[in-house]
């Protein structure tokens, strides 16, 4: 990759992104970060041999700039930038909440930006991103962008930026109901007398067995359910027990919360 990518805060975020590319054999000295202090820039440093600079001003002439601070944090840092932005980098950027028009406010409606979503499982190469352009991103930068957060796992893009919403519902907020459904089954299964050391190896290989039978399954998830309820068997009464207990509304229901209340953030 010839461009050069810039990530402005060098968090959590950022350090998976970084480490992804890098074992992707992206040139590391075709990345460089900033943060605000020194300690975590260094770590990425020595560990992934990328460039490294306190001055987010400095790391912002790069081609692609990954705006990647925290939500409350994102308008100082880009009303600091624009003055040093006439080469007109694609912006993109990693925080929740902030809509593509408060960018355009405080870059100028001339940037190419996309908004991602990524998730918490980036930060194990496991992450899901929703991602959406504005009008000025042009297909080569789509493609750029792709290869940047594909890095952390899978990209989706939508077309309506409202999506998002959906995005942040499904896959967003998703890793935190899943951490839910480990919890219950774990204490369930503590509960039936097994240890809980026991309980959480087979819960966590089970979600993980899941994801990875669907994803690669030829047949809808639906299909894959019933091959396991063989008819008056032990899985049977427990789907009977979820679907008496109404489980597809309990998601509808709060899924759309979680969607209505990022449409409030926003
Ligand atoms: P983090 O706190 O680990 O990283 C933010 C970094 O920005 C810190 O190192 C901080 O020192 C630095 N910083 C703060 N102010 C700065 C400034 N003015 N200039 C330069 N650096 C500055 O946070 P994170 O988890 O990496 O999250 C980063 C962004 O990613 C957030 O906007 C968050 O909403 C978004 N995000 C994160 C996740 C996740 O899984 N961690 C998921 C979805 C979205």
């Amino acid at each position: 990759m010839s461009q050069t990518i810039a990530f402005i805060g060098a968090g959590n975020m950022s350090a998976a992104i970084i480490g992804g590319l890098v074992q992707q054999g992206v040139d590391p000295k075709s990345i460089i970060a900033s943060n605000r202090s020194t300690g975590k820039l260094e770590a990425l440093a020595s560990k992934y041999g990328i460039r490294i600079t306190p001055d987010n001003r400095e790391a912002a002439q790069a081609d692609v700039v990954v705006l990647s601070v925290k939500p409350q944090m994102m308008k100082a840092v880009c009303q600091d930038l624009k003055p040093v932005m006439p080469h007109n980098p694609l912006i993109v950027t990693v925080a929740a909440g902030i809509d593509v028009a408060s960018y355009e406010a405080w870059l100028g409606a001339d940037k190419a930006i996309v908004r991602c979503m990524p998730n918490t499982p980036s930060l194990v190469g496991m992450g899901a991103s929703g991602l959406f352009a504005n009008a000025n991103v042009s297909a080569a930068q789509r493609v750029s962008v792709d290869g940047i957060m594909s890095a952390v796992g899978i990209t989706a893009w939508v077309e309506q930026e409202s999506l998002i919403n959906a995005v942040i519902a499904v896959s967003g907020s998703g890793p935190a109901y899943y951490f839910l459904m480990m919890e219950s089954m774990i204490d369930a299964g503590i509960a039936q007398g097994l240890s809980r050391e026991t309980a959480k190896a087979l819960t966590f290989q089970t979600v993980a067995g899941a994801a990875k039978l669907a994803a690669g399954a030829d047949v809808e998830v639906d299909e894959l359910r019933r091959r396991v309820m063989s008819p008056g068997g032990t899985t049977e009464q427990a789907v009977q027990s979820f679907e008496s207990d109404n489980i597809r509304e309990i998601f509808s229901r709060a899924m759309t919360r979680c969607a209505n209340r990022a449409v409030e953030m926003a």
